[in-house]
């Protein structure tokens, strides 16, 4: 089937993600950076589903960690064929109060490491002429949040950086997709205050949050021959949430 590398999959969505797309029958690429206990787990429950699973400890906000990384992969397993760029973090306040370090970190952590990734990814997947990149938008790159003018921008950057390396890199068989989840229950938003998380949920049309099954079930099916004529797109798997 072959290989498929996804950042930040110690935990969370990343984790679901390394699982289904290890049902699918891809050899796993779990990258991390802090939690060494959950990726140890993550690798063993991959390794149940009869594929083989690395883990490489990288962050891939910086440029020669990632190629590293991909030249690991690829001495590993031969291939790099589903990239999914998922690693993310948050670092919420309003933006009169907001440090110059929260805005730095969280472009550099969600925005530049899918340059780093795809940069140094994709000369093999044009070599091998066969690609599927797979980026971890959000809602709120579409619809705007206040308190996250950083983490829009990053997630609203991944937007513009998948619809033009889309039209570069079409030619050669490879697509570029985003998904845009909604609220979804993971370490990331077990963090929001109570009174934000009743509010967001009442908000969303389907009346509930979103699972790590949800997104991992959108993340197949872009990876997956059905979705070979479908490139540039924004899934929004989000509830009805923004439309
Ligand atoms: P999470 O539970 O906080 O997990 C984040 C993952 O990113 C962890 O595996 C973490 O690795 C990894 N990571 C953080 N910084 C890294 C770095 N510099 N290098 C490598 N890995 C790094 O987050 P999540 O909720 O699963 O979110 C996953 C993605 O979905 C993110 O891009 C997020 O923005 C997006 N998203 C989430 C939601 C939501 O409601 N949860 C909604 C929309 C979009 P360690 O374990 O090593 O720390």
């Amino acid at each position: 089937m072959g290989t498929a590398l996804i950042t930040g999959a110690s935990r969370g969505i990343g984790r679901e993600l390394a699982l289904r797309l290890a049902e699918e029958g891809y050899d796993i690429v779990v990258n991390y950076l802090f939690e060494e206990e959950d990726y140890a787990g993550t690798v063993a429950e991959i390794e149940k589903k009869g594929v083989k699973a690395v883990a490489i400890k990288a962050d891939v906000s910086k440029f020669s960690e990632v190629e590293a990384m991909m030249k690991e992969t690829v001495a590993t397993f031969g291939t790099i064929d589903v990239l999914v760029n998922n690693a993310g973090i948050t670092r919420d306040g309003l933006l009169a109060r907001m440090k110059e370090e929260d805005f730095d970190a969280v472009i550099n952590v969600n925005l530049k490491s899918v340059f780093n990734c795809c940069r140094h990814a994709v000369p093999y997947m044009m070599k091998q002429k066969h690609g599927r990149i797979i980026s971890m938008a959000s809602v709120v790159g579409l619809s705007g949040q206040g308190g996250q003018t950083n983490y829009s921008a990053s997630k609203a950057g991944i937007i513009g950086f998948t619809k033009s390396l889309a039209k570069e890199i079409g030619s050669r068989n490879i697509t570029v997709n985003a998904v845009a989840p909604g609220f979804v229950e993971t370490p990331m938003t077990d963090a929001m205050p109570e009174k934000a998380r009743a509010e967001v949920l009442g908000s969303i049309p389907l009346r509930r949050g979103g699972t790590v099954k949800d997104i991992a079930d959108a993340v197949a099916f872009l990876a997956s021959d059905q979705a070979s004529y479908i490139t540039g797109h924004v899934l929004s798997v989000n509830g009805g949430m923004y439309m």
